[in-house]
């Protein structure tokens, strides 16, 4: 799955290294007003969430297995926060157990589903795409290792998965189908509701990584008819190492951890009550605010898009063509490296990235830009932009401006780069 570097196309990663090291010796970097749109990375907390918490991380410590007094306080508290998870994807409190963020949920709904078919028959097979985030990618390849067989579809250069090729990946033997809703480095949406009919009509398990949708564009279980469902607190304005699984009744899911009884037994661990009463206040904000947030973002989105559409020569939008979280924009500067605009952005005070991984020193393009059909080379000059809640119009003015003069700049350092005749900039 990986994709291949040429040799000598190598990047080092310590170039990022030491331009961090660079900005965080300077106290008058650090001291600078930054703009920050990497909401896909992770958000801040929400100054109601932080109060929902702190009660929690003080005065109400009790552990929610307690019976006394202590105890049942923090247990009303995680199952009022249950309640309010349930209401952001209009599910049942029941349904909804409490993890320690995406990546578990991811795994738990993928190996729970696929390591018990494992035992009794070597064939299970799983459909899902070439574009999910690493927390489902290599749940998947694991359990490839265990026997299982896995379907990886292509997308299309919008960023979509074909249906017709989904239903053609359907063997006798396919148990799940994960299908992420918003990707992460582009923001496009999938067809949940088209996807789950095909699961139901075939019985098969059908699970989605909802971790970047989740608060960005409304979810709704029944209706996409998914069974499993994984979202993190921390993309949506609550704090890090927290987040939910969706387990629809009556589904035959294996626990993934083994210990004492909490949540049934089904995740054991003492609960993490701060941070799950975190999480329950962050979804009914979400879901409060939803269509305010959308329109707002989307129209600062599309602002920040079409003005750098404007002012940046040789500069595109990746997955426009396919519907999009309003957040998030994906651009390709051609001719730069996506990294080097990062670190140039940041000394400038504005905060965004890449989807590139850095693994055995060496900068990889993103496997999603791959996936949809971009040139390693392009997927290296391609920048995310994610707005979030608070983000604001003088903010985006700002960005406009920081985007267009540093890919100025690293543009007029290359050696290769050659201006498009028509360009006046
Ligand atoms: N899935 C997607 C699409 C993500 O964007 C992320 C985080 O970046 C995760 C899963 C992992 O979530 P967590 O950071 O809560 O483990």
């Amino acid at each position: 799955m990986a994709p291949s570097l040429n040799p000598g196309e190598d990047r080092a990663c310590d170039i990022s290294g030491v331009a961090y090291l660079a900005v965080y010796s300077y106290p008058e970097l650090r001291a600078m007003a930054r703009i920050y749109l990497d909401h896909n990375a992770t958000t801040p907390v929400d100054p109601a969430v932080v109060d929902a918490m702190l009660p929690f991380l003080s005065g109400e410590f009790g552990n929610a297995s307690s019976i006394h007094t202590f105890g049942q306080r923090a247990r009303a508290a995680v199952e009022a926060a249950r309640e309010q998870v349930a209401w952001l994807l209009n599910a049942r409190p029941q349904e909804i157990v409490f993890t320690s963020g995406g990546t578990e949920s991811d795994n738990h709904a993928i190996f729970g589903i696929v390591q018990p078919l494992l035992e009794s028959s070597p064939k299970a097979h799983i459909v899902t795409t070439a574009i999910e985030h690493e927390a489902v990618l290599n749940t998947c390849q694991a359990l490839e290792k265990q026997g299982a067989s896995v379907s990886f579809l292509p997308v299309s250069r919008a960023g979509l998965v074909d249906l017709g090729a989904l239903r053609a990946a359907i063997r006798p033997e396919t148990a799940l189908i994960t299908v992420m809703h918003a990707n992460n480095e582009l923001g496009t949406i999938q067809g949940l509701g088209e996807i789950g009919r095909i699961a139901a009509e075939r019985d098969i398990y059908f699970h989605s990584d909802a971790v970047q949708s989740a608060g960005k564009t409304p979810i709704d279980v029944p209706a996409l008819q998914l069974d499993l469902l994984s979202i993190s607190a921390h993309k949506l304005y609550g704090p890090k190492g927290v987040g939910a699984l969706y387990v629809k009744s009556g589904s035959r899911l294996r626990q993934f951890l083994y210990g004492g009884h909490h949540q049934r037994g089904f995740r054991p661990g003492t609960e993490n009550v701060s941070g799950i009463v975190g999480l329950g206040k962050a979804a009914e904000l979400a879901r409060a605010s939803l269509a305010g947030d959308t329109a707002r973002m989307a129209s600062l989105r599309d602002k920040l898009e079409s003005g750098l559409l404007a002012r940046v020569p040789d500069c595109r939008v990746n997955g426009a063509g396919a519907p999009r979280t309003p957040n998030t924009t994906n651009l390709t500067f051609c001719g730069i490296e996506g990294e080097a605009l990062v670190i140039a952005l940041d000394l400038k005070g504005l905060a965004c990235s890449t989807g590139a991984a850095c693994s055995s020193g060496a900068v990889e393009p993103s496997h999603v830009l791959t996936a949809i059909g971009l040139p390693a080379s392009e997927a290296r000059a391609s920048v995310r932009f994610s707005l979030g809640r608070h983000t604001s119009e003088a903010e985006i003015d700002a960005a406009l401006e920081m985007v267009r003069a540093a890919v100025a700049q690293l543009r007029s350092l290359s050696p290769t780069y050659q201006k498009p005749a028509s360009a006046h900039h």
